[in-house]
């Protein structure tokens, strides 16, 4: 476009909307989306981007599918709304689903995001071991760099300190740990043992905090946003083991991880035998087509809310949680998700495609490439021996460049300062092979050109 219509879209973005995202990609021209098909998207100068991150990793679908978009009419005109304190057809409908997906029996209540999805599964815990003859258990504990989300409960798991600063004190009662990320690890560099040294201090702090009262441990199967994390194999294990053996409710925060993102339907299906107490989820739940957050629990935890004769029932209610168009949306999510194939289709793309990047570790400024289905991340260093992170600028750079050549690519922000130098790439899980074969080439040639 010309110098005239780009500054009205500049007035235009930045006069009256809050945009939140502003400083992840400085470098950038601010831009207006009006359509998107696929995995691309059309700004209002009507150039097209292919978009690497999913929108907020969450339109794993793609933009324009006809059959959601018609899902969520349909639902509108046949019941536009009605609450979840009674029961409608798609919410029972869409419960039973994810309980058949998580491959155990669970109750599901139903939100709007994913924040809200934690702070429901916060409150369900802190209830259920009140009402189970432990009220001195009220300690959540997550891990530095988990993102869990921007309400204050939520954002108090979120052990980034810049997200943190500013709103502090957080909500009493959270606690932190390390994540297992031998990259950079006090724990040293040997990936299982690094580790398994991190989860051994998970189970310390639950010793020295008093095993009676911490309450829930919250974990991403692969920490996304916070930098794509990948542990070793035993690692969710280990952790499993340790919160059974001390009561310990194991929350897995799903809101990136599910419906397919990493391969399998779920993160956690990763680790073998695992089979969490409470599952929250979000953004590819519903493809991103309309907000919708669920929290899974246990059937077992859920009994104890629902014992006849007993002032036990949850006090928590969300008006618009549970939506009739968002849950039907949802099940329509699901429908083709399994129609076609997606979650076989990211594990093996993710590997004869993706899998490509796994040579820029040969380039000076890569210093680790890590990645599980469709989801990447590229850890930029100035040299691969100081391991020094690559600066704001430099990252903002990359991005930029990306953008240029038609490619919308993410960076961890905000988590911990001076760190903020993973590259991220997360795009839609149903992106054609020529769509991967352009971000390959376009991250490629960006990459290799610095
Ligand atoms: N958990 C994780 C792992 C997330 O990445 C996010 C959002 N980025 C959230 C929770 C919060 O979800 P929402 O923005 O829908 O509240």
């Amino acid at each position: 476009g010309t110098a005239i219509e780009k500054s009205k879209v500049v007035e235009k973005t930045t006069s009256r909307l809050w945009n939140a995202m502003h400083r992840y990609n400085p470098d950038a021209q601010p831009t207006v989306a009006v359509s998107g098909e696929g995995s691309w998207f059309t700004d209002e100068e009507g150039n097209k981007y292919l978009d690497g991150v999913s929108g907020l990793w969450c339109l794993n679908l793609g933009y324009g599918r006809q059959e959601i978009a018609d899902a969520a009419a349909e639902q509108m005109k046949k019941l536009s709304y009605f609450p979840l304190t009674m029961n409608h057809q798609p919410a029972v409908e869409l419960a039973g689903k994810i309980s058949e997906l998580l491959g155990a029996s669970y109750q599901t209540f139903f939100s709007n995001s994913g924040s809200e999805a934690n702070e429901t599964a916060f409150k369900i815990v802190r209830q259920y071991h009140n009402q189970t003859g432990n009220p001195g258990k009220y300690k959540f504990i997550s891990r530095y760099r988990a993102y869990h989300g921007s309400t204050l409960g939520a954002l108090s798991a979120t052990a980034q300190a810049n997200r943190r600063v500013k709103y502090d004190p957080g909500v009493p009662g959270f606690l932190h740990v390390y994540p297992p990320y031998s990259y950079r690890s006090i724990f040293g560099e040997d990936p299982e043992e690094s580790d398994l040294k991190a989860a051994q201090m998970l189970e310390e702090m639950i010793i020295w905090e008093g095993e009676e009262t911490v309450a829930a441990f919250i974990m991403e199967p692969f920490i996304s946003g916070g930098g794509v994390i990948i542990p070793s194999n035993k690692y969710i294990q280990r952790v499993s083991e340790i919160c059974k053996k001390y009561n310990v409710l194991l929350i897995m925060d799903e809101v990136v991880s599910g419906y397919g993102r990493t391969g399998k339907m779920f993160g956690f299906m990763h680790a073998e035998g695992v089979q969490p107490d409470i599952v929250t989820m979000a953004k590819g739940l519903t493809s991103g087509y309309l907000p919708l957050g669920a929290t899974a629990v246990k059937s077992e935890i859920y009994d104890v809310f629902n014992q006849e004769g007993k002032d036990n029932h949850f006090r928590h209610v969300s008006t618009y949680g549970g939506h009739p168009a968002a849950c039907a949306v949802a099940l329509k999510n699901i429908e083709i998700i399994e129609n076609e194939k997606i979650v076989d289709r990211v594990h093996e793309l993710g590997e004869t495609k993706l899998g490509k990047l796994d040579q820029l570790i040969d380039h000076k400024n890569v210093g680790e490439v890590r990645r599980v289905g469709f989801l990447l991340g590229l850890e930029m260093v100035t040299d691969k021996q100081s391991k020094t992170p690559l600066d704001d600028s430099k990252m903002g750079e990359i991005v930029g460049k990306c953008k240029q050549k038609g490619l919308i690519i993410g960076k961890n922000g905000d988590t911990v300062p001076g760190q903020n130098n993973v590259i991220i790439i997360a795009p839609p899980l149903s992106s054609t092979e020529e769509d991967l074969d352009f971000i390959i080439e376009t991250v490629n040639s960006v990459i290799r050109s610095l």
